[in-house]
């Protein structure tokens, strides 16, 4: 017994590292507990043989170097866990013992990171994380440029507060998707791209990528008598408070706050991985008190894992529009988080030789929220073959051979004349938040290249009605739509057109903000390095990235057959004046538009100063609601929030 709790110790000491410090688990939050409980009751049958530095008496990871340590006026702890309602029952008859008439409050247990916000009269002077929960990392200038994060406090109040900063799951997918394209290695979920985000030395890179946090307690002394009462004046402060919680008297209504959550957990905008419950009462709280690792008095309820066991029947590779080369494995199906997957990304050829992931191999499969299936790991004892899976030299499109860069985690196919990168470009440049071409999705573009009526952007504006005739299953009404639609596309602001070339490292927010400076594409492809580097949002990458594209030789005959074609390369929004309209407002879209599309709508409100949001909460400011509006409505009109139609929008 004892060798295999030295066994447990050192498996899951290097789980954690991996997990807290590096920010790279190599397996999944349930593995990771099923060891964990392991340990925690070998250690209970022998107690003599409890290992000094066995995980189960310390709270979190080390502290990482590059960060200033930051030593915690008041101790965080981590929370007891329970997996199922027996485990939930026996806590609740241990607080009963002392409290039979506790109350408890359940909270969500955002999967995010913890971290310490402290104030003096009113002003923020220092952000942590929790580290081993006496001694985190300073991390404040990060933490400062978390937008929901008050800098000051409308009082002059002395305090020390924690929550959980996370990374919205469209932040998470955007993130992932600027990673692949650029060969670097993808987040495995939400939580560890918040953590490594706040753990970045370039502040820069925090500011864009869109954490938020939700804060949960005060850890100074406080007057507030209960936890319910705790989460209100937080609020009342400027912090972000989740508004999903309730008041429950037993564990039968923990039980059905819990199912509830189970059902709409997906629905959410930000990954859960459980239920806190707390016993409500302050005073009782602090009679109850703590273990070395966690308080007595809450309670972590788990989700399941959703993790399946599949098997790998074969790998497609797909070349994305930047050239790289991104394998997905074809699974036998599996019931997943209510969907079925038969599909799993395999990120990139690293991560296929890091789990050494063979033919015909038996893979977990897992799924976190809304973002696609990965293979987590494989099944070694059920391995049949040990072929490794065979890695393409050549690209699958155009058969130039593949390139593995040393900096990279990727294979890329540089040759610029690659079709499937040609089509994703084209893809991508009719796409929603590109030229918004409508009608022109993958299945068009595909037929349109392969039948050789478009070969890049610019021939999208050469196209007949004649000619798209031809299309099969195009009829003179479905034709007319598609043109009049490309004809429509050219009258666009140019940050559009700028982002939907593809550029580099060049989004779309980036886009606006490089249209905003030099108000036309051809100002911008004279701007030299220095000045486009100093603008403040973008830096030295962007620049590089810009300067290269507009270099190349092919770029200036692309622009000239655009300007040619009538496509606008103007800057048509305004700046945003501080004054405007919906300036600093909130702003919430829900229900189905009638004349607007979602993206012209949301680009008046960009136009008119407003920020928008996709949930509402009590930060909302106005919700605007189209027909058939839902639970964003309701809750809207529960908050007492501005709610207001279409028309109002378009008149303003
Ligand atoms: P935890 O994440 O299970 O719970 C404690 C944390 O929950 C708190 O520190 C706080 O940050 C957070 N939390 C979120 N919402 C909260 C709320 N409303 N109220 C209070 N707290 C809230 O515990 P932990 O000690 O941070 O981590 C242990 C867990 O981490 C393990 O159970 C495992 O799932 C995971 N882990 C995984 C690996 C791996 O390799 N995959 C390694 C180590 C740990």
């Amino acid at each position: 017994m004892k060798n295999r709790m030295s066994e447990l110790v050192t498996l899951l000491n290097r789980y954690a590292h991996e997990y807290y410090t590096k920010d790279t688990p190599s397996v999944s939050d349930s593995e990771y507990d099923q060891l964990y409980r392991e340990l925690v009751s070998l250690e209970e049958k022998y107690p003599n043989d409890i290992l000094p530095d066995s995980p189960t008496h310390r709270v979190g990871g080390k502290v990482l170097d590059g960060f200033e340590k930051y030593q915690h006026q008041y101790p965080l702890y981590s929370l007891q866990d329970a997996f199922s309602r027996a485990e939930l029952e026996a806590f609740d008859e241990r607080v009963r013992k002392e409290f039979p008439e506790a109350i408890y409050l359940c909270e969500l247990k955002i999967d995010g990171l913890s971290i310490s916000l402290s104030y003096e009269n009113g002003i923020l002077v220092a952000g942590a994380t929790r580290g081993d929960g006496s001694i985190g990392e300073n991390i404040t200038e990060n933490l400062k440029r978390v937008k929901d994060i008050p800098l000051t406090l409308p009082q002059p109040l002395t305090m020390t507060v924690r929550g959980e900063c996370y990374m919205p799951k469209a932040s998470f997918d955007e993130v992932n998707r600027f990673r692949q394209e650029n060969g670097e290695a993808e987040f495995a979920n939400p939580r560890n791209a918040a953590a490594g985000t706040l753990r970045q030395l370039d502040t820069a890179v925090v500011a864009k990528r869109n954490l938020s946090t939700f804060l949960y307690q005060e850890a100074s002394p406080t007057t507030e008598v209960s936890q319910e009462s705790v989460l209100k004046k937080l609020s009342k402060l400027g912090f972000a408070v989740n508004d999903n919680r309730v008041l429950a008297s037993s564990i039968d209504q923990v039980w059905n706050f819990i199912e509830k959550i189970s059902q709409e957990r997906n629905k959410l905008p930000y990954e859960i991985d459980g239920i806190v419950i707390k016993v409500n009462s302050l005073a009782a709280q602090e009679e109850l008190g703590f273990t070395v690792k966690a308080p007595k008095w809450a309670i972590a309820y788990k989700f399941p894992a959703e993790e399946k066991e599949a098997k790998l029947l074969s790998v497609d590779w797909t070349v994305g529009r930047t050239g790289v080369v991104t394998p997905t494995a074809n699974l036998t199906p599996v019931q997943l988080a209510g969907t079925t997957v038969s599909r799993a990304t395999l990120h990139n050829v690293d991560y296929i030789k890091e789990k050494d992931i063979r033919k015909d191999d038996t893979v977990i499969v897992y799924k976190a929220g809304d973002i696609i299936p990965a293979v987590l790991r494989v099944v070694e004892t059920k391995r049949v073959s040990e072929e490794k899976l065979a890695v393409p030299k050549y690209c699958p499109s155009c058969e130039s051979e593949l390139l593995h860069f040393e900096d990279e985690v990727a294979l890329r196919c540089i040759n610029p004349l690659c079709p499937a990168q040609i089509r994703e470009g084209l893809i991508h440049f009719a796409s929603r938040d590109a030229m918004n071409i409508t009608g022109l999705g993958p299945a068009v573009v595909e037929k349109l290249f392969s039948q050789g009526l478009v070969s890049d952007v610019a021939g999208i504006y050469r196209l007949q009605v004649e000619e798209l005739l031809q299309l099969e299953n195009f009829k003179e009404k479905s034709a007319n739509k598609l043109y009049n639609a490309i004809q429509a596309s050219r009258e666009n602001s140019a940050e559009r057109l700028l982002f939907g070339l593809g550029i580099r490292h060049v989004g779309s927010k980036a886009s606006r903000i490089l249209l905003e400076h030099f108000h036309d594409i051809p100002t911008l492809a004279k701007a030299d390095l220095d000045t486009i580097a100093s603008i403040d949002g973008l830096g030295l990458v962007i620049a590089t990235s810009l300067h290269s594209y507009f270099e190349q030789e092919g770029t200036q005959t692309l622009l000239a057959e655009l300007q040619e074609a009538g496509v606008n390369l103007a800057y048509l929004g305004e700046k945003v004046a501080a004054d405007a309209i919906l300036s600093g407002k909130t702003v919430v879209l829900t229900g189905k538009l009638e004349t607007l599309t979602r993206t012209q709508a949301r680009e008046k409100l960009l136009r008119l100063g407003a920020n928008v949001a996709s949930s509402v909460s009590k930060k909302t400011d106005l919700v605007i609601a189209g027909a058939d509006a839902g639970s964003k409505l309701a809750k809207a009109q529960e908050l007492g929030i501005e709610i207001q139609n279409e028309e109002w929008l378009e008149q303003l």
